[in-house]
């Protein structure tokens, strides 16, 4: 028991720094900008942060999400990220299992979680976060999973959509699915395995279709076929749901 509570409590510590990292990542990996080596700055005076600056959750409520310098708005979408983060560390001790299954599932919803943000926020599926969750997975399949079903997921998730994304070129002449999600469901697949690939699928597509008619109905439009959706997020949030909660993943 007490090596439980010193996971929790390790976990919950790490969290919010890990989100602050992943909001770095997500902010900087689609401009083409370095990660490790550059320093982090406002992006509208460019001064250098300090480390009182970069305390997670913490220096943006004291700053009320302004730069101390020049007073430019710090963008709400990297406290929401620490946030959630710290979020998705309890979800992954609720869920339970042994101390390297529950930092593995942290681990896994850190990863979806970033991917779910950056496809919201611009649209983008780096190929660095895809390819770091795909390693994950594959450490989660050799340890907890089955290897065969995890390689038919894959193949079925990223097979299918890359049929669709082709199928749909050829029939409307434009891109309606981008590389990018045909890429993730990969890793997605494996997770889920082909018996509920299906079920992730129906449940990310349901959200998707929810989200784009309540936000054209704010808007005062239809749903437009040409507006690109970020079908990303939702299917990291259904892969989320189903690896975790969905007993018949078991
Ligand atoms: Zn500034």
């Amino acid at each position: 028991m007490p090596s439980e509570i010193a996971l929790a409590v390790l976990l919950l510590l790490c969290a919010p720094a890990v989100g602050s990292f992943l909001g770095v990542v997500i902010d900087r990996v689609p401009r083409g900008e370095d990660v490790v080596a550059r320093r982090s700055a406002c992006r509208a005076c460019a001064r250098p942060l300090a480390p009182r600056d970069l305390v997670p959750v913490l220096s943006f409520v004291a700053r009320r999400g302004r730069c101390a310098s020049c007073g430019a708005a710090i963008p709400p979408w990297l406290l929401y990220t620490e946030l959630a983060a710290t979020g998705a560390a309890l979800v992954a001790l609720a869920a339970g299992g042994g101390p390297l299954q529950v930092l593995l599932n942290a681990g896994l919803l850190w990863l979806l979680l970033a991917l779910a943000v950056s496809d919201l926020q611009w649209l983008r599926l780096p190929d660095v976060l895809v390819a770091s969750l795909g390693l994950l997975v594959a450490a989660h399949v050799i340890l907890f999973a089955d290897p065969g079903a995890a390689v038919l997921g894959a193949a079925l998730g990223a097979g299918s959509f890359w049929g669709l994304r082709a199928g749909y070129r050829r029939l409307r002449g434009r891109e309606g699915l981008g590389l990018g999600d045909v890429k993730l469901m990969a890793p997605l697949g494996a997770l889920t395995g082909p018996w509920d690939l299906p079920l992730m699928v129906l449940l990310a597509a349901l959200v998707a279709l929810a989200a784009a008619l309540i936000l054209g109905a704010r808007a005062g439009h239809t749903l437009d076929a040409a507006q690109p959706l970020p079908f990303g997020a939702p299917l990291c949030a259904a892969t989320a749901l189903v690896h975790l909660f969905w007993v018949g993943a078991i």
